[in-house]
């Protein structure tokens, strides 16, 4: 049995139940849809369940409206509603408010508020920032631009051949001249379950500031950014049942007082004149124009919805799926799995046959109804450290069977045989 009860959660899940294969072109017009839906795609979207899609008919039907400006009813009815699902996301990952959760577009807008907001004027020639060589792009490339607008130096720790951070590297690379650790919680490529309060302690030790890049770990387990002790901390809505268009940026409160705006315009301003403006309290400060409001109270239903099955048992439930998914794949002499044990990562496999490239398996699976992702997965040159130019990924969530992962393997095995 699972740690959680995946009929019932498949229940609120009502695009599982579709079949695929027709022609995407015309949905329901020509070809019908013939193979059941296997979806093995999460770490790029996870899908979102009833309450949360009721919680966006909601508010369009009952009470849309612009926030903050509005005095009358339906403002202040969707204002209290915006405001509580900071509330309510500050309260699930273990923040002290909502001065601490900035809402923004999703994970790569957030690290690019505090690249420009913090680091175009914090950093500078002699200054280092130090981040790990399985880093996303939305991490990798925003640090790099950064670095070199502003003559900063970028690091990388380096990943063994095991998918694990040299964490002796990472002492000696974390020196005087670091002013940020950026670093992601779970690597969306290798599975990598990283030391992130371990490299916290390392960064704060020498008075540098610590990013994490929460996007694979908030979904899929408990976290508490301040039992991390992370200065900056990042994911988005839609790999945790919630909408897309939204994502968190945390910060602890007295930095991101502390920074200056990203995006300028309105509601994030206290007074302006033609010659100069003072902004708002945080953490509007740092959400100019009109907010993603209905995304805001579907993230909410998303934590609520979560949190009523327990991050604990979502663990132990992606836990158990990873490590039949690696013993399964570890059956075939001829497949090459990056990262980690089965029983040492976060609920994703990336992973190359020796005789088809990841896009053509990609391809068969698809054929079997089989939805995983090939490609690089945003990590381009850990890709090239590891000698391959793609790698296929199956990433697993709270409905997904024992059964799906047989169907992957039972797919994979198949294009063995036909490329063998
Ligand atoms: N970081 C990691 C580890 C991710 O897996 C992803 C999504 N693939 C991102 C950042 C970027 O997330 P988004 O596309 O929602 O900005």
């Amino acid at each position: 049995s699972y740690p959680l009860d995946v009929e019932a959660i498949r229940e609120q899940f009502p695009i599982l139940g579709r079949k695929v294969g027709g022609d995407p072109e015309t949905p329901g017009e020509g070809p019908d849809d013939t193979v059941p839906l296997v979806y093995l795609d999460n770490a790029a979207t996870s899908h979102t369940p009833e309450s949360v899609v009721e919680a966006i008919c909601d508010y369009y039907r009952g009470y849309n409206s612009n926030v903050h400006r509005g005095i009358h009813h339906l403002s202040q009815e969707a204002s209290v509603a915006y405001e509580q699902a900071h509330d309510r996301v500050a309260e699930f990952i273990g923040a002290d408010g909502r001065e601490e959760i900035v809402f923004t577009k999703n994970t790569t807008e957030s690290m690019n508020l505090v690249a420009y907001a913090w680091g175009l004027s914090e950093l500078g020639p002699g200054d280092s920032v130090v981040l790990t060589e399985m880093e996303h792009h939305a991490s990798l490339v925003t640090w790099q631009q950064i670095a070199k607008k502003t003559g900063a130096e970028v690091r990388y720790i380096r990943v063994d051949e095991d998918g694990y951070l040299d964490m002796d590297h990472a002492r000696d690379l974390i020196d005087d001249s670091t002013e940020m650790v950026s670093v992601v919680h779970i690597s969306n490529t290798l599975g990598t379950v990283n030391p992130v309060s371990e490299l916290a302690d390392v960064a704060h030790e020498v008075g540098a500031y610590v990013f994490v890049d929460g996007a694979q770990s908030v979904p899929t387990r408990p976290v508490d950014v301040e039992e991390i002790d992370a200065d900056f901390f990042a994911f988005s809505g839609h790999k945790m049942c919630g909408p897309t268009g939204i994502g968190v940026l945390y910060g602890k409160e007295h930095l991101l007082d502390e920074m200056q705006p990203y995006l300028y315009g309105g509601s994030m301003i206290r007074s302006v004149t033609y010659d100069d403006s003072t902004w708002e309290d945080l953490p509007w400060k740092f959400e100019a124009g009109t907010p993603p409001i209905a995304q805001g109270v579907a993230l909410h239903a998303a934590v609520d919805y979560l949190d009523d099955l327990g991050m604990d048992k979502v663990q132990a439930h992606e836990d158990h799926l990873v490590e039949y998914a690696y013993d399964r794949l570890t059956e075939f002499d001829d497949v090459t799995i990056y990262g980690p044990p089965g029983d040492d990562r976060g609920g994703l496999v990336s992973f190359n046959l020796d005789s088809v490239h990841a896009h053509d398996l990609s391809s068969i699976l698809n054929d079997h109804g089989v939805a995983i992702r090939a490609g690089d997965h945003c990590t381009q040159p850990l890709h090239d450290k590891l000698g391959a130019a793609a790698s296929a990924r199956a990433s697993f969530y709270i409905y997904n069977t024992r059964e799906e992962v047989d169907a992957l393997v039972d797919a994979v095995d198949e294009a063995r045989q036909l490329f063998a």
